[in-house]
C-alpha cells in the first residue's frame, strides 16, 4: 500500500448520498467549489463506492427510502475502512430527537433543511481540514523521511491486523530482509550524503516490487529493509528478493572498498504460515538468521527457508 500524498480540500472527495437527484446535484453545485463531489442515489450505493474508493468526507441525506442515512452512518462506523471518514447528515427535522437521532448514529454534524449554501460549505470545509490534518501526522507517523518508504512504527501496527487477515483467509506471508553490505565502508569512502543516496536508490528498487495493495516496503533500520509480500509462498518470495539483488547490482553503484565493486544487498527470505504461532519478532528473527546466513557466505545473495 503506497503511502498517500497530502491533499488540498480542493482535491479532496466528497460524497453526497441522498434519494432525491436534485437535491443531490444542488449540493453537488454547491461543494463543488470546496472539492471533487461525486454522489450515490441510495446507501446500498455509497457502500458500493466507498467499496472502490474511500471518500474523505461523506454529506447523507437522514430521510432516504430503504436503509436510511442513520442506518448507512451507522454501518460505515462500524466498517474499519470507513469509521473515522467524517460523516455529516441533512436533516430536514430541527426537533431535539432528530438531532440526538443523528449523533447517535455516529453523525459528525449535521445541517438542515432547506439548505444554507454558507453553512454548508464552511462544515464542509472545516471537517475535511481536520481530516487532512489528521491523515498528515498518521503520514508522517509512519513515514521514513529519508527515502519516503513505511517505516518501523507502521509494521508494529500493521503487522497485528495484517496477521489476523491473512490467518482469515488461510495465507502466507513472505517477508525479505535486506542489508546493504559493506554499508559503513561505503559511509566511510564516499561520506553521508552519498549514503544517503545509496539508501535512496535502494527504496526506489524496493518501492517498485510492492505491486499489490498489501505489499509493503518499510526501512527498518540504517541500512536494513524490509519487504512484506501478503500471500506469497517460499519460492515467490524468494524470486522477488533474487530480482532486488539483481537490480541492485545492476544500478551498478561504485564501490570500491566491495570485492563485487559496487553496491550489493544480502537478504534473508521467509513465508510463514500459521501466523497466530509468530510474533513479529519471531518472523524477523528467522529472516535475520538467513540474512546473517548470506553475509557469511560471501554477501549479494539470498538465504531462504
Ligand atoms: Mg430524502
Amino acid at each position: 500500500m503506497p503511502i498517500q500524498s497530502t491533499k488540498n480540500t480542493e482535491s479532496s472527495l466528497v460524497l453526497i448520498v441522498d434519494d432525491d437527484h436534485i437535491s443531490a446535484t444542488l449540493i453537488s453545485s454547491i461543494l463543488n467549489k470546496v472539492c471533487r463531489c461525486f454522489t450515490a442515489l441510495s446507501a446500498a450505493d455509497a457502500i458500493k463506492f466507498c467499496e472502490n474508493q474511500l471518500p474523505d468526507l461523506l454529506v447523507v441525506d437522514v430521510n432516504m427510502p430503504g436503509t436510511n442515512g442513520l442506518e448507512l452512518c451507522r454501518q460505515l462506523k462500524a466498517r474499519q475502512d470507513t469509521a473515522n471518514i467524517p460523516l455529516i447528515f441533512i436533516t430536514a427535522e430541527l426537533g431535539e430527537d432528530a438531532q440526538v437521532s443523528c449523533w447517535q448514529a455516529g453523525g459528525n454534524d449535521f445541517v438542515t433543511k432547506p439548505i444554507v449554501a454558507q453553512t454548508i460549505v464552511h462544515r464542509v470545509r472545516n471537517h475535511l481540514l481536520s481530516k487532512l490534518r489528521l491523515d498528515a501526522v498518521i503520514k508522517l507517523s509512519f513515514e521514513d523521511s529519508l527515502t519516503g518508504l513505511y517505516n518501523r512504527n507502521y509494521l508494529n501496527e500493521e503487522y497485528p491486523r495484517l496477521s489476523r487477515q491473512l490467518m482469515r483467509d488461510h495465507q502466507r506471508l513472505g517477508l525479505i530482509i535486506f542489508d546493504v553490505d559493506y554499508f559503513k565502508q561505503y559511509n566511510d569512502t564516499y561520506g553521508h550524503l552519498k549514503g544517503d543516496m545509496c539508501l535512496e536508490n535502494v527504496a526506489t528498487v524496493l518501492k517498485g516490487y510492492t505491486r499489490r495493495a498489501r505489499d509493503a516496503a518499510i526501512r527498518y533500520g540504517g541500512e536494513e529493509f524490509i519487504l512484506l509480500l501478503p500471500n506469497t509462498g517460499l519460492s515467490g518470495t524468494r524470486d522477488i528478493a533474487n530480482q532486488i539483488l539483481t537490480d541492485i547490482y545492476n544500478l551498478n553503484m561504485a564501490h570500491k572498498h566491495s570485492p563485487f565493486d559496487r553496491v550489493t544487498l544480502s537478504a534473508g527470505a521467509v513465508s510463514v504460515q500459521n501466523m497466530d504461532r509468530y510474533t513479529l519478532n519471531d518472523v524477523i528473527e528467522q529472516a535475520d538468521i538467513n540474512l546473517y546466513d548470506a553475509k557469511l557466505k560471501g554477501k549479494n545473495k539470498v538465504i531462504s527457508g
